[in-house]
C-alpha cells in the first residue's frame, strides 16, 4: 500500500480535445504540423506525469495525500500544480518535466538551456516556476485560514535518460531538481526535515475537500488556436472501425455504409467530442445536426439515454456536459505517430 490518492490523474481537457480534433478533422487535415506538435506536447506531459504517479504510488508511507493536476484560483490569477502531496506536517509541490536530452542549468543566471543541432534553446527556470506555484499556494492556504504549514518544491525529471548539468555545482540544485528514480529518497529527506504535526485531522480534511472542490480545470480551444472551422470538419458520426462518415441510423443502431460495422452507441463519442471542442452544452437541434438525423424524437431518446443533466423545457431545453474527469479515457484516434516516450509498464 502506498500513499492515499485523493484524486487520480485523468487526461486533461487539452489532451482530450486534441484527440477529439483528430477524430473530427477531415482526413487531409489530420497531420497538420502545428496540431500534431501541440498534441504531442500535451501527450508527453501527460505520460511524464503518469510515470511520476507510478513512482509516487509505490512510496510506502500512508500519511501522504496525493492530488493530481490541480488548477486553483488566487485572484486575479490561476495557478496549476502537476502534483501536490499533502501531509499533516508539510506540503510538497511536484513540478514534472518531460523533456528529453541534455540540459544545462545555470543557478546564477537562473536559466535552463539545451543545445540542439548547434542551436541553444532556453527554457523557463523550473525551480522559479515551482517557487511561483508555492507562493500562490501559500496565499490560497491563507485564504482558507492556514498560515503555518511548510511548503517544499521538487522539480521531477520524468525520464531517466534526461541529463541536467548543474553547471555551478550548486548544492541546493541537487535538492530542487531531481530524477523520478530518487523521488522516494527526497520525500524521506523532507519527512526527516519536518517531524512536527502542524495540521489537525479536521484541518487536513478541510483542505483536502477545498482542493478538490475548488479545482477549475482549464478549457482549451484547439479550433480557435489552429484556425479550424466547420469546413475542415467531418459531418455526422465517423465509423469507429474505418472512420468513414456518416454512419446511418438503422433500428436503434448505427451502421457504417463502408465496412458495415454496427455500433448502437456510436452517437456517444461524437456528443462527447462536441462537448470537448465546441461547447459544454447541447440542444435537440444541435444533436440532430451532429448526428445528421431529422427526427427530434430520436434525438430526444438518444440524449436521454446518456443521462446528461438538463435544464429548461421543450424547445429551450439544454443538456450539459459531464465534468472533464468523467470523460472516457480510452478513446482511439485515426492517426499514428512514432512515440519514443511511450512506455508500456505503467500499471
Ligand atoms: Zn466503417
Amino acid at each position: 500500500m502506498g500513499p492515499i490518492t485523493v484524486k487520480s490523474r485523468k487526461k486533461p481537457h487539452a489532451l482530450l480535445a486534441y484527440e477529439a480534433l483528430f477524430r473530427q478533422l477531415l482526413s487531409q487535415y489530420r497531420y497538420h504540423k502545428s496540431i500534431v506538435s501541440e498534441y504531442k506536447r500535451e501527450k508527453a506531459g501527460y505520460d511524464g506525469e503518469r510515470h511520476v504517479d507510478y513512482k509516487l504510488s509505490t512510496y510506502p508511507r500512508k500519511d501522504f495525500f496525493i492530488f493530481r493536476g490541480l488548477r486553483l484560483a488566487n485572484p486575479p490569477f490561476h495557478f496549476q500544480m502537476d502534483t501536490l502531496s499533502l501531509t499533516r506536517r508539510f506540503i510538497c509541490i511536484l513540478e514534472i518535466k518531460n523533456q528529453q536530452g541534455v540540459f544545462k542549468y545555470d543557478s546564477k543566471q537562473r536559466q535552463l538551456t539545451q543545445e540542439i543541432d548547434g542551436k541553444i534553446i532556453s527554457y523557463k527556470d523550473p525551480i522559479l516556476q515551482a517557487e511561483a506555484q508555492k507562493s500562490h499556494l501559500r496565499e490560497w492556504l491563507a485564504m482558507h485560514g492556514i498560515f503555518n504549514i511548510p511548503i517544499e518544491t521538487l522539480v521531477v525529471i520524468a525520464y531517466p535518460s534526461t541529463i541536467i548539468e548543474n553547471i555551478h555545482d550548486d548544492p541546493d540544485v541537487y535538492n530542487k531538481i531531481i530524477h523520478r528514480e530518487s523521488l522516494h529518497e527526497h520525500l524521506d529527506r523532507l519527512n526527516g526535515k519536518y517531524p512536527d504535526t502542524i495540521l489537525t485531522n479536521a484541518k487536513l480534511k478541510n483542505i483536502s475537500h477545498a482542493l478538490v472542490d475548488e479545482n477549475t480545470p482549464l478549457r482549451t480551444n484547439p479550433l480557435e488556436l489552429h484556425g479550424v472551422s466547420d469546413k475542415h470538419l467531418i459531418k455526422g458520426i465517423p465509423c469507429p472501425t474505418c472512420y468513414s462518415t456518416p454512419m446511418k441510423r438503422l433500428y436503434r443502431n448505427w451502421k457504417c455504409p463502408a465496412c458495415l460495422t454496427l455500433d448502437p452507441k456510436a452517437h456517444e463519442r461524437i456528443i462527447f467530442d462536441h462537448f470537448l471542442l465546441h461547447q459544454p452544452t447541447i440542444t435537440n437541434k444541435i444533436c440532430r445536426s451532429l448526428l445528421q438525423i431529422d427526427s427530434p424524437k430520436t434525438a430526444y431518446a438518444i440524449i436521454k439515454s446518456m443521462n446528461l443533466p438538463g435544464s429548461g423545457n421543450n424547445r429551450g431545453r439544454v443538456y450539459y456536459s459531464p465534468s472533464i474527469d468523467e470523460f472516457p479515457q480510452n478513446s482511439s484516434i485515426p492517426v499514428t505517430f512514432h512515440n519514443p516516450f511511450e512506455k508500456k509498464n505503467l500499471e
